[in-house]
Order: C-alpha cells, then sequence, then structure tokens
C-alpha cells in the first residue's frame, strides 16, 4: 500500500478520493514518486457529469455580470498563489519556475477575457425586419462540457478553456494530465474560493476510462481537447460520432524559416528559446530551423553552437538552470531514442546533449541540448513531433523551397520567418498552409483576446481554441424574430414564403 499523498477529484465542490485504480506522480528532476494520482472510474466521472448537470440550470441564469465577477476575484487569487502554483508545476512538469510563472500569467490573461463575456455575450439585434418584427440572436450556454489536457501546461491549457466555458453559462468537467496533476487541482479549488458555486466546475483524474465515458455521455454536449495528434484525431472522431461538438487541438512540428537577409544573432537569441525553452516540451516549440542559403546555415550554426556552450542545464528550482529535465522517464527514453535515430539516418549532430548530468540529480530526466545539421524531409527526426531539446537544421537554396517543405508537412501548427524584406515577410504570411505565423517572433502564439489554433493534422474541428472562437465554441445561437402589431391591426393569411419583397 502506497504512503504517497493522494491527488483526488474535485466534483461538486468537495475533494473526492473514492479508492480507485492509481499512478505515481513523478518529480522529474530526482525520478522519484512523490504523490499518487486517483484514476477515475466511469461511476465517478458519472457522479461529476451529474453534478454539473445539477448546478447548470442556476448558473445558466446567474446574470452575466455576476458570473463575470467570479472571474475577476478568481484572477486576484491566482495572482495571491502565483508562486504556490509554479512550484507545483516545476515539481511535477520540471519546467524552470521563470517559465512556470509565464505560462501561469498566459492563463490569466485567459482568465481575464472571460471576465468580458457579459460584452461578448451581447448578441445581435435588428429591429423592423418586417412590419412590427424585430429579429436578434442571442447566444445560450449549451449545458454540461468537458476539456482534456495534456501536461506540458497544466496550469495555462485547461486556463484556455473552462473560464470562458463557465463565463458563458455552462457547466464543466475537466479532466487534466494524469503526469502533473496537482497544479490543476489547485486552481480549480481557488476558483471555488472566488465564487464559483459547487458543481459548475468538476475535475477528474483519470486516464483513457475517464476520457471515454465524458465522450460517450449524452449529458456533455461539448468537448475540448489538447494533446497529442492521435489521441486528438480519436477524441474528434468519438465525440462527433456520440453527437458532440468537438474541438481538438494537436501535435506540431514548427519550423522557422531564416532569410540571408535576416539580424543572425537576434535569429539565434530567438531560436534558443523557442527550442529549448521548457525542455522543448512546447507544441509551438520551434524544432527545425530552414536556413536560406549555406551562409545562412552556417552563420546560424555558428550561433547556436556558442549559445547552446553556455546554457544550464539543471533542476527547474535552482534560479541558475535556463532548461529543466524532461518530464517521465518513458518521454526521456524517447526523446533520446530519436537522437540515437537522427544519427543512424545520417543527419550531422553537432552538439550531443545525451551525456549530461546534473549533480546531486543523478537519478532525473536531463537531456542536455542536441543540434543537427543536414536533417532531410524524409528522416524521422524531421518528420515526427520529438517534444525535447532537439534541434534541427535544413538546408534549402530558396524561400519558395522553404515553404513548399513547410506546406507538405502534415501538422501546420505554427511558423516564422526571420528576414528585414517585408515583400518576402507578406508573401510568406499570406501564402503558408499554417494556422499560426510569426514575422521575427519564433512564438507567435496569440494572445488571449484573438483565438489559438494550427491547420492541418494539428487541429480537428473548426473553431479554434480561446479568445472570440471560445465564446462560439461555448454557445449555441439562437435566432428569434416576434411580432407586436398594433392593438386592432388585422394580418390576412399568406400562403407565399414571407420575405422583404
Ligand atoms: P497526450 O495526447 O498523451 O495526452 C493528452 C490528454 O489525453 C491527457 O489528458 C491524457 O490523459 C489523455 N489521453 C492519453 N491517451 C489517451 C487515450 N488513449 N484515450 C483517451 N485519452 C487519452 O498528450 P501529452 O503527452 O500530455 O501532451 C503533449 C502533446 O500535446 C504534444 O503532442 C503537443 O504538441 C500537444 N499539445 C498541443 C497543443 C496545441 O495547442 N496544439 C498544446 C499543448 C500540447
Amino acid at each position: 500500500m502506497s504512503t504517497l499523498p493522494i491527488v483526488g477529484h474535485l466534483i461538486g465542490g468537495k475533494s473526492v478520493t473514492t479508492p480507485s485504480r492509481s499512478q505515481e506522480v513523478f518529480n522529474p528532476a530526482t525520478g522519484k514518486a512523490e504523490k499518487q494520482v486517483l484514476l477515475a472510474s466511469k461511476a465517478t466521472v458519472e457522479e461529476a457529469i451529474a453534478n454539473a448537470q445539477a448546478a447548470f440550470p442556476a448558473w445558466r441564469n446567474t446574470p452575466p455580470l455576476k458570473r463575470a465577477r467570479v472571474m475577476g476575484n478568481f484572477k486576484v487569487l491566482l495572482e495571491k498563489h502565483a508562486d504556490e502554483i509554479c512550484q507545483m508545476i516545476t515539481a511535477e512538469h520540471g519546467k524552470v519556475l521563470s517559465d512556470a510563472l509565464g505560462e501561469l500569467q498566459r492563463g490569466i490573461e485567459n482568465v481575464e477575457y472571460a471576465s468580458y463575456a457579459p460584452e461578448l455575450l451581447k448578441g445581435e439585434h435588428s429591429k423592423n425586419v418586417g412590419p412590427a418584427i424585430d429579429s436578434w440572436s442571442e447566444f445560450q450556454a449549451l449545458g454540461v462540457t468537458a476539456g482534456i489536457t495534456p501536461f506540458n501546461f497544466p496550469a495555462m491549457v485547461p486556463l484556455w478553456m473552462w473560464p470562458m466555458a463557465v463565463a458563458c453559462g455552462n457547466c464543466f468537467i475537466l479532466k487534466p494530465s494524469e503526469r502533473d496533476p496537482t497544479s490543476t487541482l489547485r486552481i480549480a479549488e481557488l476558483a471555488l474560493e472566488a465564487g464559483l458555486p459547487p458543481g459548475v466546475l468538476n475535475v477528474v483524474n483519470g486516464d483513457k476510462e475517464a476520457v471515454d465515458t465524458l465522450l460517450t455521455d449524452p449529458r456533455v454536449k461539448a468537448v475540448s481537447f489538447v494533446g497529442s495528434t492521435p489521441i486528438a484525431e480519436y477524441i474528434y472522431s468519438e465525440g462527433c460520432k456520440h453527437g458532440k461538438r468537438v474541438q481538438a487541438l494537436g501535435g506540431a512540428k514548427n519550423h522557422a524559416v531564416v532569410m540571408p537577409d535576416a539580424d543572425v544573432p537576434n535569429a539565434v537569441n530567438a531560436l534558443m528559446g523557442a527550442a529549448f525553452g521548457s525542455c522543448g516540451e512546447r507544441c509551438m516549440a520551434i524544432p527545425l530551423v530552414v536556413a536560406v542559403g549555406d551562409s545562412t546555415a552556417e552563420a546560424v550554426i555558428a550561433g547556436l553552437k556558442a549559445e547552446m556552450a553556455k546554457m544550464t542545464v539543471g533542476s527547474g528550482f535552482d534560479a541558475k538552470s535556463d532548461m529543466g529535465p524532461l518530464v517521465t522517464k518513458p518521454h526521456f527514453e524517447k526523446v533520446k531514442g530519436y537522437v540515437d535515430q537522427g544519427v543512424a539516418e545520417g543527419a550531422t549532430l553537432l552538439v550531443d546533449g545525451r551525456g549530461v548530468k546534473v549533480a546531486g540529480h543523478e537519478d532525473g530526466y536531463f537531456l542536455g541540448p542536441c543540434l543537427f545539421d543536414n536533417v532531410k524531409p524524409g528522416m524521422k527526426i524531421y518528420q515526427e513531433e520529438i517534444f525535447g531539446p532537439v534541434l534541427g537544421v535544413v538546408r534549402v537554396k530558396t524561400l519558395q523551397e522553404a515553404m513548399d517543405l513547410i506546406d507538405a508537412h502534415e501538422y501546420g501548427n505554427g511558423t516564422c520567418i526571420f528576414t528585414r524584406d517585408g515583400e518576402a515577410a507578406r508573401y510568406f504570411t499570406d501564402n503558408i498552409l499554417v494556422g499560426m505565423v510569426g514575422v521575427n517572433v519564433p512564438l507567435p502564439v496569440p494572445v488571449a483576446y484573438h483565438s489559438f489554433g494550427g491547420w492541418k493534422r494539428s487541429l480537428f474541428g473548426d473553431l479554434h481554441a480561446y479568445g472570440p472562437d471560445a465564446v462560439r465554441f461555448y454557445t449555441k445561437r439562437k435566432t428569434i424574430t416576434q411580432r407586436w402589431p398594433s392593438a386592432g391591426v388585422r394580418e390576412g393569411t399568406v400562403f407565399s414564403f414571407p420575405s422583404s419583397k
């Protein structure tokens, strides 16, 4: 019997720790199991759905301004508890504390945007669409909605979802990643403290059993998912099959194009953060540099090697660390395997991070930054998402060749171009088949009042995450047409289709 602290569920405003299957949660910097997360059974998820369903009528009819005020209180609590939350993120994910703070801040910006819900839900009104007839469209809550989130942003990605869903009048079931569940649960507790009524937000920890229950239960009306592409595709097809509205954001392989006229030192600095920040475990990370021209490639590689030599790999709690460990042992093995594979495939390994050891953390999942040159489109390290600190340089001769490569790739999440040429930048942003594009901006992650989403196999569904698209995703349009003829006015019978002719 494990004596580790238990991470349970939050259902109907109460902590639930009904015994069930469970899984250890590791500290990736030490390799030690520190918690035991419960994996919800079908019955536990159904209990959460029932609580959400029961809370819905009153919450739906709560004035939007009152719902928004809860978001305002919640934002203040998140800021007050930021240190505590970031410690939890670093202890389970491994990212350095400053990076944890960055993700939390981005999450808080989504809470801030959700607090504008009364404005965003105002609807559309037209007077006199016909004689004494007025018409308006309003955006009504769906009911019980659900979100399934990945390990790499345990605070931010859930905050992309449920604050806007509940601000729009829905109730929500969140199924966080079982690999780093603690901060997500703590944040949900703060939402209750901020005034969210019990049952409006429920958190169930779990795995496939919990997810499948959410996907098949007819009481769940919409599902948001963020994670890897194979699971995103499964969630989309299963959810749609069961009549739900689904948005499923998947994986990525983002290319950064460096043009011959780019400001190379600035591009190198930008690439360093985008490739190695959060140990490369970001869906908007840059794992591929496409250098236009050999002299561009040489200059970029020289700059990267110099900067990589200065990097400090260590515990995320150590203020000197630039990069922490990978999230789990299996993920560490997988990423290291890709480096072995790149060598076997014939790419040139210029910087090898496989031997890195961190004193005092010998059992941690640390991999140093790696750099490959001569990466070719046929290679696995080019095609597949590695999700680790492995950067590959692809050499091409023209911008068009770079763009053809990007367009041919199965993923289309993010991309960027480094150039001083406005015409090239405009051609790139106008034509590239990718959902989020940067010009001299390595991580073009939209701010909270725009929406986030990739193209091709990086997103299944029509609406993007957060921002204005989230208001549409979490509401149903209803259009009402009403006539109030003046007293005594008689309307004749009309058999033709009503029109304004
Ligand atoms: P993952 O797909 O393994 O897990 C995501 C969620 O799905 C978790 O909650 C997990 O419990 C659940 N899940 C896993 N296997 C399942 C199964 N067989 N059936 C049902 N549910 C299942 O992803 P991850 O490793 O936690 O996260 C990393 C991935 O997420 C990367 O591919 C990354 O690119 C992607 N990601 C994408 C975005 C985006 O916005 N496009 C953002 C962040 C992360």
